[in-house]
């Protein structure tokens, strides 16, 4: 079973939620972050990162021996990736979506495979835990080809929880693609509602089943929990405001460690999500 924890902006709570939750799921779990802009599950679950390894996309790159300028690559090009200025090919990496158009079209085969570094993925365990996080190289805009690559660390003999980027763009829809569960964190605040409608119409478009998790669930007001009923969005838990949890967040400690009543409340979360 894959589980995608997802919210419409940051701060709400998705890594807490994530990580509380595999660490209950202990060895029938595994935790993937893949928030690879700002990975920070593994400042909770302390991991010890044994494996390294680094990802990269494949960008053109044209045998100007080759090249008899015709400009074909640059025409199909949907990103500008590529382009012809007088007799020299330029490509831009960075705008490069890996489509393969240009080295299909080109007439003399001049294009061939390049590389260029996205970033990293790290894997490691605590205890019975197994995790694995992506880390964007600095300076890089696509994550979804990282995010992907994490996600092959999938295993079917366990229960993936993944963490996902914050928002509703691509790099989140490529967290919660062919997954079986969204499970949605947000706030009980303007904000949080805002960024939670978002969210729950793009996990509608994707046809996947969906629950909600309030965090500082008595810190705001009802508009959540009346969108949720409205829109049939089961609520499966709700974590009140408690100066202990943010004590403990700020020590980078998970709920779960010392309290058998939160232990039991995320192993009834997985329960419910089973269920829905
Ligand atoms: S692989 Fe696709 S996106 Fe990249 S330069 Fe070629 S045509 Fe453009
Ligand atoms: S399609 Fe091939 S031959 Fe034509 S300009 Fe591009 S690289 Fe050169």
């Amino acid at each position: 079973m894959i589980i995608s924890v997802a919210s419409g902006k940051g701060g709400t709570g998705k890594t807490t939620v994530s990580t509380n939750l595999a660490y209950v799921l202990g060895a029938k779990g595994q935790l993937l972050d893949c928030d690879v802009e700002e990975p920070n599950a593994h400042l909770f679950i302390k991991p010890e990162l044994a494996e390294s390894r680094t990802v990269y996309a494949t960008v053109p790159e044209v045998d100007v021996e080759k090249c008899n300028y015709c400009g074909k690559c640059a025409e199909i090009c949907q990103f500008s990736a590529i382009t012809l200025v007088g007799e020299t090919v330029l490509t831009f990496p960075q705008l490069c979506h890996d489509c393969g158009g240009c080295k299909e079209v080109c007439p003399e085969n001049a294009i061939f495979d390049g590389k260029r570094e996205l970033g990293q993925i790290e894997s490691g365990n605590k205890g019975v835990i197994e995790f694995h996080h992506g880390r964007l190289r600095i300076g890089e805009a696509m994550s979804p080809p990282l995010i992907k690559e994490v996600r092959t660390c999938t295993r079917d003999d366990k229960i993936t929880i993944i963490d996902a980027p914050p928002g509703t763009s691509c790099p989140v829809i490529t967290a919660m693609k062919d997954v079986d569960f969204v499970l949605m964190v947000t706030e009980p605040t303007p904000f949080g509602l805002h960024d939670l409608k978002l969210a729950v119409e793009a996990v509608k478009k994707l046809g996947i089943g969906r629950g909600l998790v309030i965090n500082r669930a008595d810190a705001g007001d009802d508009k959540v929990r009346e969108y949720a009923k409205q829109e049939g969005l089961p609520i499966l838990m709700e974590i009140p405001f408690d100066r202990k949890i943010a004590e403990s967040y700020s020590r980078g400690q998970l709920m779960v460690e010392d309290s058998g009543e939160w232990q039991e409340a995320f192993l009834q979360l997985f329960e419910r999500i089973k269920t829905n």
